[in-house]
């Protein structure tokens, strides 16, 4: 269904059941990627221990939503026994309730009845056009610009952090059922805000001297063979006009769903180089991982990769979403925080799921999502309470729940800004109504007789613009 870019770090398709339509086909070494989507689904062993009905639920959800494993997250992170609650399972595998019951049954009768493939694909795309494909803003505001050209590729949103999104990086080694980028592994166009190119974003960040922080982002940036992340960060290298980019970050889950990228991969050691080059010429590197679930964590080659990425000087840091069915349950954090201060990882960010996809099925309310964040982080030492949240990032910015209140007899949410379209915003507690239904910043309503929140002229005033800009 997908066409696959043509430079991803590992052979996707051709490296992929070499014999095709041989049931029998032997399978690769361990340290092989191989993709399993939707057309492998009869010829996964461990799934034939479900019933009819899972795995055509299976079959009629991954039509709508992408769907991808690997071999390497199927033999080693889930706990078969324990499908269909197993949570990595839940994480990669699509699952009944994630589609509504109309939404569910439009696209099953069309399986059933033998529908041809483009119908199905075509129904497929107007379901997926309701489930807010593009949340907070993204396409809108946040594309800078340089002569009043648009560069592509790049969110420019928080004063000292730019985010690129390599065109070679917009896909993963496995997809997460709760991605919020889900709209661009399906092809939609609109969502094909990915750099072809990286001199616009040297240019870009040249000519902006406030900017600190670069974010490579994707997808999975990780995906990209060594040599393509070379090209975007060899640059920062003893380049003057670059030195204000102190801190690189490179957000990726290539540590749960394809760990070998650091150790036995064919290009891994020259990444690793890459790393470590960046850290001698004075750059903080960052890798922004992403772990749900302490699960990720018990294989020996991801303990390898991360003492090899933190042998090259690099840190990592931990960030999550918060979701029903995966990680709802204050343990489960505590644990994995653990987990990663011990591995020497720093846990950073708890978020809350965003308003698109099959958030109904993972999402969780704020109260709720507080209430764990605050159990979890009372469980690990000072060095695992860096993390915060659960934070939301919004339109406006990432809005955490500090907490619930009571105020002069007015129970409330205290939130504040962890980064605001404005920074001045930022670090101001401010508070809203309670409501205990709550899950995400529009539904939240000024406390305390405020009629509106402190930033809300200012923020209307400058999408106002920015709309006004674009049109
Ligand atoms: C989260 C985020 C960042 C980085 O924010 P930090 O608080 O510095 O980690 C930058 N840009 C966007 C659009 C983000 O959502
Ligand atoms: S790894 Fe990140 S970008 Fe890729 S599917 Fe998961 S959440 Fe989405």
């Amino acid at each position: 269904m997908r066409k696959e870019s043509t430079s991803l770090s590992v052979p996707i398709e051709s490296g992929l059941f070499p014999d095709e339509d041989n049931r029998s086909a032997v399978p690769l070494p361990e340290g092989r990627y191989q993709a399993i989507s939707q057309r492998h689904l009869d010829r996964i062993p461990m799934l034939s221990e479900l019933s009819e009905d899972e795995r055509f639920a299976i079959r009629v959800v991954s039509s709508v939503l992408p769907f991808r494993t690997n071999r390497y997250v199927n033999d080693n992170l889930i706990d078969w026994d324990k499908v269909p609650k197993d949570p990595v399972y839940q994480l990669v595998f699509p699952q009944r309730a994630m589609l509504s019951d109309d939404d569910f049954q439009t696209v099953a009768d069309h399986i059933l009845r033998g529908s041809p493939d483009h119908e199905i694909s075509r129904i497929a795309a107007e379901i997926r056009n309701n489930l807010n494909p593009h949340p907070a803003g993204q396409l809108e505001f946040n594309i800078p610009k340089i002569d009043g050209e648009a560069v592509n590729g790049l969110q420019h949103k928080y004063r000292e952090t730019v985010l690129f999104f390599p065109s070679h990086g917009q896909t993963c080694h496995a997809y997460c059922t709760f991605c919020f980028r889900w709209a661009q592994f399906v092809g939609d166009s609109k969502m094909r805000i990915a750099a072809s190119q990286n001199s616009g974003l040297h240019r870009y960040l040249a000519s902006h001297p406030d900017i600190s922080d670069l974010l490579v982002t994707g997808g999975d940036p990780m995906i990209m063979r060594t040599s393509w992340l070379e090209r975007i960060l060899r640059p920062f290298i003893g380049n003057r006009m670059l030195e204000h980019i102190q801190n690189i970050r490179i957000g990726t889950k290539a540590l749960t769903f394809w760990p070998h990228r650091f150790v036995g991969d064919q290009d891994a050691d020259e990444l690793l180089r890459l790393l470590e080059d960046l850290v001698d010429a004075g750059k903080h590197v960052a890798i922004m991982a992403h772990f749900n679930h302490g699960q990720e964590l018990r294989t020996e080659v991801v303990r390898d990769a991360i003492r090899r990425i933190r042998d090259t000087g690099a840190e990592i840091r931990c960030q999550a979403p918060l979701l029903a069915h995966i990680n709802d349950c204050p343990a489960i954090w505590s644990r994995m925080w653990e987990k990663q201060v011990r591995l020497g990882m720093v846990p950073y960010y708890m978020f809350v799921e965003r308003d698109t996809g099959a958030r109904h099925y993972f999402e969780v309310p704020l109260a709720r999502g507080w209430e764990i964040y605050a159990e979890a982080v009372r469980q690990v030492s000072g060095l695992g309470r860096t993390v915060r949240g659960p934070s939301m990032s919004a339109t406006p910015g990432k809005v955490e729940v500090l907490g619930i209140q009571e105020i002069h007899g007015e129970k409330v949410f205290v939130l504040r800004f962890l980064q605001g379209r404005n920074p001045e915003w930022v670090a101001k507690p401010f508070f809203a109504k309670f409501d205990p239904a709550a899950t995400w910043f529009d539904h939240l309503k000024p406390a305390l007789g405020q009629s509106k929140f402190f930033f809300e002229d200012e923020f209307r005033a400058m999408t106002g613009n920015k709309i006004a800009l674009a049109a």
